[in-house]
């Protein structure tokens, strides 16, 4: 595989980071340094998607009969690179990454009339309900009901860990339809609206007190026939074509390198008590140098993803693959992070969000002031997306055929 950018590649790199320098202000850069969750706050996301969709950057994800971009594995790539790089936010990833890909290729023609002019423009905003209290990792196992009356479902149950749902206006939901047949036959993919009566967001707060996840409660919520998604009984068909989306074709190296070289850059700047600083550490020094080395074998593999993709060979269980090794190197990295900055890295501020002008003053450095807490919503990365143990079977499974 060649690894040297073809001219076009070359030039489309530019074109992508001077755009980005052009258009990325020190305040939406800012929101997301200083954001220890996962995703980004809307206020932060909804306006650098506002941007990207004027500048027409925002279905890179879509096939381009839906409106996609029509770039090629690899410029989708640099693309994510770049923004990796510039720090820059990723506006409504759920909308964008995982609901919208399914509507482009499942969704009927009214539903994708209705609904991808939304998610593009940002009007609407989507949130993920396939996890239940007793469903996640055997997620099959759901229970939550929908029973068709009429020209509309009824549901009754719960979902939870649904990030963002406090913001979302629709959520899209894996119900069961059917309990007479196989489990993963009796499942149904709707579209719902959050703003009824029938359901309640209760937040629940993550250990580093941020509010990300919900649980969302069903009691006698509808919604209309017409926003359900294939047929009766296809839902496990399209929540498997959903989850390969959420966990592959991915990027993670370059955010993580980038990582990593702030760590350099604290390493070399940042001094202890004794008036030291890391970079004299040797042991720091070495552990640093590993995760850099293992960050870099991360991006050669996913760049063999793309070269795969290019060809024509979908992305199969490597995805599970690269989520499983980004998702432990990022834990890593953070733990070295928060090693790093030491007492400084103790403090937990309540107050969100940290990039507004009346956010508490540090305590030392500001990257100090978010490390614990980015440590601690960081633990969520080897369980959201398919856990680490459900990663590893797969791969024992579909990769090494055990
Ligand atoms: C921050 C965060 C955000 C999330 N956002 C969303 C969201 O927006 N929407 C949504 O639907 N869900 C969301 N989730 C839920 C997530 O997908 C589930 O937490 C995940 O699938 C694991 O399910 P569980 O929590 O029920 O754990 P369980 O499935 O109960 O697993 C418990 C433990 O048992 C292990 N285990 C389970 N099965 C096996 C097995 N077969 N072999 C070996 N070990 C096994 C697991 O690895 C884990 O260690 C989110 C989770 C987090 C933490």
């Amino acid at each position: 595989m060649d690894m040297n950018l073809s001219v076009e590649d070359l030039a489309f790199k530019n074109e992508v980071s001077s755009f980005l320098d052009d258009n990325l202000s020190e305040y939406l850069r800012t929101g997301l340094l200083r954001t220890p969750g996962v995703f980004v706050e809307p206020d932060i996301g909804e306006e650098w998607h506002k941007i990207l969709y004027k500048k027409g950057w925002i279905t890179h994800h879509w096939p381009v009969e839906d409106g996609g971009m029509g770039w090629t594995p690899m410029q989708t790539y640099i693309y994510e690179k770049e923004v990796a790089l510039a720090q820059a936010p990723k506006p409504a990833p759920i909308s964008l990454t995982l609901i919208g890909p399914v509507l482009c290729k499942y969704g009927s023609t009214a539903q994708k009339e209705k609904f991808l002019p939304r998610i593009r423009s940002g009007e609407d905003f989507w949130c993920q309900g396939y996890s239940e209290p007793a469903s996640g990792s055997d997620l099959a196992s759901l229970s939550m009901r929908a029973v068709l009356e009429g020209d509309k479902y009824v549901l009754n149950g719960s979902k939870i860990w649904t990030t963002h749902a406090q913001h979302a206006n629709w959520i899209f939901c894996l119900v069961r339809t059917d309990t007479s047949v196989k489990k993963q036959a009796g499942i149904t993919f709707l579209l719902v609206p959050l703003d009824q009566p029938g359901i309640k967001v209760a937040p629940i707060l993550s250990m580093s007190g941020d509010h990300e996840v919900n649980q969302v409660f069903f009691d006698n919520a509808e919604t209309l026939l017409e926003y359900r998604v294939g047929d009766e009984g296809q839902g496990w068909e399209i929540a498997k074509f959903l989850l390969q989306n959420e966990r592959g074709g991915s990027c993670f190296a370059p955010k993580t390198l980038v990582h990593i070289s702030d760590l350099e850059k604290y390493a070399d700047t940042y001094e202890t008590a004794d008036g030291k600083t890391m970079k004299n550490d040797p042991d720091f020094m070495n552990r640093l140098a590993k995760l850099k080395l293992r960050a870099h074998a991360l991006e050669f593999t996913e760049l063999r993803i793309q070269a795969d993709i290019a060809n024509g060979r979908p992305a199969g269980p490597q995805t599970s693959l690269t989520k499983l090794i980004s998702s432990n190197l990022a834990q890593d990295v953070q733990a070295l992070h928060n090693e790093l900055f030491a007492y400084e890295g103790l403090q937990l501020p309540s107050e969100r969000p940290l990039y507004h002008d009346d956010a508490p003053e540090p305590i030392g450095s500001a990257a100090g002031q978010t490390s614990l807490a980015a440590y601690l919503n960081g633990r969520a990365a080897t369980i959201y997306g398919g856990s680490d143990e459900v990663q590893k079977n797969i791969i024992a499974k579909q990769i090494l055929r055990l």
